[in-house]
This record gives structure tokens, C-alpha cells and sequence, in this order.
């Protein structure tokens, strides 16, 4: 006779914000979805662990992984030299980089230089907000999220937003948004990664479903899914 005992498998408390298309967002039946959320769901199916998400928004997640009340977060999050300082990052998994949105009939403003002295809208804790507040002059309005952000450029209470390029994107296509437009010129080249907790001992399974999931055809699977590619 031979008893087998299924090994419980860890789960890891993941936090996600979904307010943030195509990344995340919360689809049918409100059942949070998105290229990311994919991503780490096949991530974990790879590493054999399971995955819980927790819901916060953007700007506490930094904290939360400090404080370890959650072991990882999957947000789109640009890897920083800065961020670098207090949370780890997986490998990146996705080049990104900042751009500005303006209302479709400005042909003022085609630069960040055309941007000094502009009110410009951001999200909190964003690489967007960090690139705003470089911008001499410029009046900054800051939002908890990203659809708010976009509504204030709609709205015409500022002259520009700036935002992950693909987000802003995704949010003038999926939405038919005729009355804004972006900038061609990307700001900033980024790059996506997972963010633990410093010394996490999940970082080396999340590395590892990662490059697995690049190798075997999934991470491709889930870009076209998303992306249209
Ligand atoms: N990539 C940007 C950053 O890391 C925005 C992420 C987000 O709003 N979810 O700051």
C-alpha cells in the first residue's frame, strides 16, 4: 500500500489594482482580470503555488509589501532604482514607457517642454506623477487612479495627462474616446516587474514561473489575448 499526501500547496496573498486596463481591471461577474492578472495566474500554475489577491490601490502597495501583509503585487509597476530601495523585483516582463495625453484638437502642446506652466493630471505614487513633478511650472493635479485621471483631461479641467502609454491607449480605443488624443513621444523607456518583499522567499519561484511561462508559448498566448498582437 502506498498513502501519497498531496503537499499543501502555498498561497501567496498578491495585491492588485483594478482600475488599470489592460492590466487590470474587473471583468465579468467582477472577477478581477487583465494581462497581469493572467500573468500571474500562469506564473503560479508554473511554481506550483496558488494565489490570493488582495484589492488596494496603487499608492499603498509599496507600503503593504514593506509591512509584508502581502508577499507580492502585480501592477503594472515600473521597476525603479528607487522602489529598488525597499521591495525587490522579479525579472522584468514588460517594456513600457510614459505618455502625454491632450485633448484631441490641442496642437499646442507637442513636447513636455510645451508643458511648463500647463495643469497637468497624474496618478499618485506613479512614475507619471514622479515625471510631472519635473516639469517647471507646471500646476499638478493628483487622482487615486487612472480613469480619474483620464476623466480630468476629458472634463477640460487640465491640459494634459500623463500615463503608462498603453493604458491611456487601451482607454482611448476600448472606450471610442474621440475628444483626446496622445503624444507619439514616448517620455520614458520602463519596465515592468513583480515587487516582493526584500529577502522574499517567493521571489525565486516567481522568477522561475516567469521564465517558464516566456519559454513555453503562454507569456506570448496572453500578449496577443491582450494586446491584439
Ligand atoms: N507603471 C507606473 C508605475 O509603476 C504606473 C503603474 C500603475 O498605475 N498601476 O508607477
Amino acid at each position: 500500500l502506498s498513502a501519497s499526501f498531496a503537499k499543501a500547496k502555498t498561497t501567496l496573498k498578491v495585491a492588485v489594482e483594478p482600475t488599470y486596463p489592460p492590466f487590470e481591471l474587473l471583468g465579468e461577474n467582477n472577477e478581477i482580470d487583465g494581462f497581469d492578472v493572467d500573468l500571474f495566474k500562469a506564473i503560479a500554475q508554473a511554481s506550483d503555488f496558488e494565489i490570493a489577491f488582495v484589492t488596494m490601490q496603487f499608492d499603498g502597495m509599496i507600503p503593504a509589501l514593506q509591512a509584508k501583509t502581502v508577499d507580492a503585487a502585480i501592477a503594472a509597476m515600473t521597476i525603479t532604482a528607487e522602489r529598488q530601495k525597499v521591495v525587490d523585483f522579479s525579472r522584468p516582463y514588460f517594456r513600457s514607457g510614459l505618455a502625454i495625453a491632450i485633448k484631441a484638437d490641442n496642437t499646442e502642446i507637442t513636447s513636455l517642454e510645451s508643458l511648463q506652466n500647463k495643469k497637468v493630471a497624474v496618478q499618485i505614487g506613479t512614475t507619471g506623477a514622479a515625471e510631472a513633478a519635473k516639469i517647471p511650472g507646471a500646476k499638478i493635479s493628483t487622482f487615486d487612479s487612472s480613469p480619474l485621471v483620464l476623466q480630468e483631461l476629458i472634463n477640460g479641467n487640465v491640459d494634459a495627462a500623463i500615463n503608462d502609454a498603453a493604458v491611456t491607449l487601451y482607454a482611448i480605443k476600448e472606450n471610442n474616446l474621440k475628444s483626446i488624443k496622445i503624444i507619439n513621444q514616448l517620455l520614458t523607456e520602463e519596465y515592468y516587474g513583480i515587487p516582493t518583499p526584500k529577502g522574499s522567499p517567493y521571489l525565486n519561484d516567481i522568477n522561475k514561473g516567469l521564465a517558464i511561462i516566456l519559454g513555453n508559448g503562454t507569456y506570448n498566448r496572453l500578449y496577443r489575448k491582450w494586446f491584439n498582437a
